[in-house]
């Protein structure tokens, strides 16, 4: 069992009382002296009873000896035997167990316990009253227990311990300010989730709750009855130059929320908390102390921060993720070995282009280029020449066209092109230049085959001459590209050029017509 610093407290006062009592006995004999008293009395006694007995003995009377003796000895309670002996040593009277009691005292000199009268008859000693008395001091534990001044510490100890434990309760009492707060609203106040204070009007603590105490750093020892403001921690905690929250709730009676904290701890990382300080308000709305709370928001701000960071780090997957379908979405669109558009990407951009083009009634005009006899190329001068050549071409058409006409391999050796808001005639010079350039870069670009000599063949067609979808523009110059073809390659064929040709010829003559109907009619 634990005693309570007040009963401590009392213990000590005690002993210090009894300590003071002893030492003013030393020195003042405050308590009676029980072996003067009793020398005191019993020389008194011893006389009388001498004195009697001498003039008995002088007499002879030893008969009314014997009475006194026994009449003596029944009187003095301290007197265990009485004996009157000649000098001979043969005992004349005896009263009492004096063979057991009497010890002879060394030197003849009386003691406390033995007392010796010599009696004379004459100038000789007759001799001698021997008196026992019991022993001045306790003799057993039981004795020193029963002695007055044993009594008196028991009274001193028992009684000083209640006096002072009562008084100095009702001392705290008044000087404890926390005395004033109820067990049970403590209890309750420590079942709180949340760190709580509460100051009286000179900001002084008189509560704080268990998950408080958990927030104050391990070095602080004292917390009850100190000025909130005085804890060099709970100041550092606040932000630089801020005045207390419970500053402003007890001068100016409101509530102060969400003051940030930054609480240091020995040895760990810093606490961060949440404050609220509302004053307690008596009837005339006059702050009679405050309650401060303080949310431990430490856990929370760190899961905020790794949930932040793992955003962040989503967020970084996710542009990784959509970069890498970019380049996946334009390696499906391109043409792995021209880097030009693939037939699935041309179309997805041709298209809506002629839909836009044909509904504005803008210009458009399609160039379909075939490489001539390029079979005899990969014959002569195997695949790997012929991919060479496939490639220089590309790379010709490339550097012919601006950045909003559409360049697409559309088969081994053949490319389409959309020329946007292009005539027929512009388009026309526009390929008759690729056309020459081709038969004058392509062949000596392949740096292998020293001399080889490459052409094309082109066949065109414009939006004008009144193709309804890109199909049939495309396969308009594509018809085109097949006269070239077989009119002695190294050409560009123009559609509607063809048809007349043909309607020259009787071929298709109504196609012709309703072709350069729709041309001069757009
Ligand atoms: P023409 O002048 O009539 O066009 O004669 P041509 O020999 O070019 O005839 P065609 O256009 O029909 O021949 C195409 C040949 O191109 C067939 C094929 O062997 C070859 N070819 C197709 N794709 C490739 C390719 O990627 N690389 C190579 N080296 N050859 C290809
Ligand atoms: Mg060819
Ligand atoms: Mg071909």
């Amino acid at each position: 069992m634990r005693l309570s610093p007040l009963a401590r407290i009392s213990m000590g006062l005690v002993s210090l009382t009894a300590f003071l009592l002893l030492i003013a006995d030393l020195a003042f004999h405050v308590f009676p002296d029980d072996v003067e008293i009793a020398r005191q009395v019993r020389k008194r006694v011893s006389e009388s009873a001498a004195i009697q007995l001498t003039s008995l003995v002088q007499k002879g009377d030893f008969e009314t000896i014997q009475r006194t003796m026994d009449g003596v000895a029944a009187r003095e309670n301290e007197i265990l035997s009485l004996a009157v002996r000649r000098s001979d040593g043969q005992l004349v009277a005896q009263t009492g167990e004096h063979a057991q009691h009497w010890v002879p005292p060394s030197g003849g000199n009386s003691t406390l316990t033995h007392v010796l009268v010599p009696v004379f008859s004459g100038k000789d000693q007759w001799g001698q009253i021997e008196i026992s008395y019991r022993p001045a001091t306790p003799r057993s534990i039981l004795g020193w227990l029963k002695h007055p001044l044993a009594i008196i510490m028991y009274f001193v100890v028992i009684g000083g311990f209640l006096a002072y434990y009562w008084y100095m309760r009702r001392v705290l009492e008044h000087l404890d300010p926390t005395a004033v707060i109820p067990d049970r609203v403590r209890t309750a106040l420590d079942t709180l989730s949340e760190g709580v204070i509460i100051l009286d009007p000179q900001g002084r603590i008189v509560l704080a709750n268990s998950r408080f105490r958990a927030l104050v750093p391990k070095s602080e020892k004292t917390l009850l009855a100190r000025r909130a403001s005085d804890l060099p921690w709970l100041r550092g905690a606040l932000p630089e130059g801020t005045e207390p929250p419970w500053h402003h709730a007890l001068e100016h009676g409101e509530a102060v929320h969400d003051a940030m904290l930054t609480i240091p701890q020995d040895g760990d990382e810093p606490r961060r908390a949440r404050v609220h300080a509302s004053p307690i308000l008596d009837g005339q709305g006059t702050a009679r102390g405050c309650l401060v709370t303080f949310t431990d928001e430490t856990d929370l701000e760190r899961a905020n921060a790794n949930l932040a960071a793992a955003n962040a780090e989503l967020e970084a997957l996710n542009q990784q993720v959509a970069r890498q379908n970019e380049e996946l979405k334009q390696l499906a669109a391109i043409d792995p070995l021209t880097g030009c558009m693939n037939r699935r990407s041309f179309f997805e951009a041709a298209g809506p282009l002629f839909v836009q083009t044909q509904e504005a009634g803008g210009e458009l005009c399609v160039l379909m280029c075939d490489i001539d006899k390029f079979k005899s190329i990969n014959d002569t001068h195997g695949h790997g020449v012929g991919d060479l050549v496939i490639q220089q071409l590309a790379r010709i058409l490339k550097a012919a066209l601006r950045p909003s006409d559409l360049l697409c391999r559309y088969g081994g050796e053949e490319f389409c092109i959309v020329l946007p808001d292009v005539n027929m005639l512009q388009a026309y010079v526009i390929a008759e230049r690729i056309r020459f350039k081709v038969e004058a870069q392509a062949g000596p670009g392949v740096r292998s085959v020293p001399g080889l000599r490459v052409t094309s063949s082109f066949g065109l067609s414009s939006i004008g001459l009144g193709a309804p979808d890109l199909k049939a523009l495309i396969e308009q110059a594509d018809e085109a590209l097949y006269h070239s073809k077989q009119t002695g390659r190294n050409k560009v064929t123009r559609f509607d050029d063809m048809m007349i040709e043909k309607a020259g010829t009787g071929a298709d003559a109504q196609a012709a017509t309703v072709v350069l109907n729709t041309a001069a009619g757009g």
